[in-house]
């Protein structure tokens, strides 16, 4: 992988989230039309107040109105793979049936094959891997079919859309050190392109761990206690 990979940008944001959200949360609770509320809405420190005080009470269907889209590249589909188990998230992505590979087709390698000295053998595997996928194309086999002997390691692109709740769910799940590495730098990249244009989301978009004030996972990384300790922790 090399440290340039992912190549990920934030291509649509909405301008107004701050405001939109709080036009969401307000209008939960008052009796003026939405529109009054949006068009009054200026003190970002208010907004920021109550939003804040809103998402802590657990009324999270406030943060699904605003939605980023994401352009992505040089990504394995072992880490797109995973990336589609989220459901709220919709997908673009490039086809191993309409997009037939060109001599060598592009590859991810993790840092620890080089780390183990196996580079050489991987991108031999690769090149024998991308010469048996020509000769079959070259035979006259459907790209579709071709495709059948690519490795989890193919590059590949995809657009992608999620709106704010699922950004920090995906964030919760995947920044976690026990995601695999790839999709955590792909989720920490989505993260930082977001907190650049809304700096207060830097709060939200952590590990799960840090909202939870303690681990959940059955393995660890020491940052916080795992939940039995914490447990015992609360009761000592
Ligand atoms: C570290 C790690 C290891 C993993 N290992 C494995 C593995 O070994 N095998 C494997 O198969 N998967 C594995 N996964 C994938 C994992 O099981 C989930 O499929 C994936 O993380 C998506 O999470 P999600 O379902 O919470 O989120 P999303 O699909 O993004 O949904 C967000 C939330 O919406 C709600 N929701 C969505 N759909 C439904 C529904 N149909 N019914 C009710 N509520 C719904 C849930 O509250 C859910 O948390 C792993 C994930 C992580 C982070």
């Amino acid at each position: 992988m090399s440290k340039d990979f992912p190549i990920v940008d934030l291509v649509s944001a909405p301008n107004d989230v701050l405001r939109t959200i709080y036009t969401a949360c307000r209008t939960c609770y008052s009796a003026e039309y939405p529109i009054n509320i949006w068009d009054a809405a200026a003190d970002e420190e208010k907004m920021l107040k109550l939003i804040k005080k809103v998402l802590a009470s657990g009324h999270h269907s406030t943060i699904e109105h605003c939605t980023f889209v994401f352009a992505i590249s040089g990504v394995s589909r072992a880490c797109t793979h995973q990336l589609v188990r989220h459901r709220h998230m919709s997908f673009s992505q490039k086809s191993q049936r309409y997009v037939t590979e060109k001599e060598q087709f592009e590859y991810i390698t993790p840092p620890t094959i080089k780390k183990a000295g196996l580079e050489e053998e991987y991108n031999e595997f690769m090149q024998k891997t991308s010469e048996l996928y020509s000769k079959m194309i070259q035979a006259g086999i459907p790209a579709e079919d071709a495709r059948f002997i690519l490795p989890n390691a193919a590059s590949s692109s995809l657009v992608t859309s999620l709106n704010l709740r699922e950004l920090i769910h995906l964030a919760n799940l995947r920044l976690c050190v026990n995601a695999q590495l790839e999709i955590r730098i792909l989720v920490k990249k989505m993260c930082e392109a977001v907190i650049e244009k809304e700096p207060w989301l830097s709060e939200y978009l952590k590990p799960k761990c840090v909202s939870l004030g303690y681990c959940n996972e059955i393995r660890g990384c020491g940052r916080y206690p795992q939940k039995e300790a914490k447990k015992e922790q609360i009761k000592g």
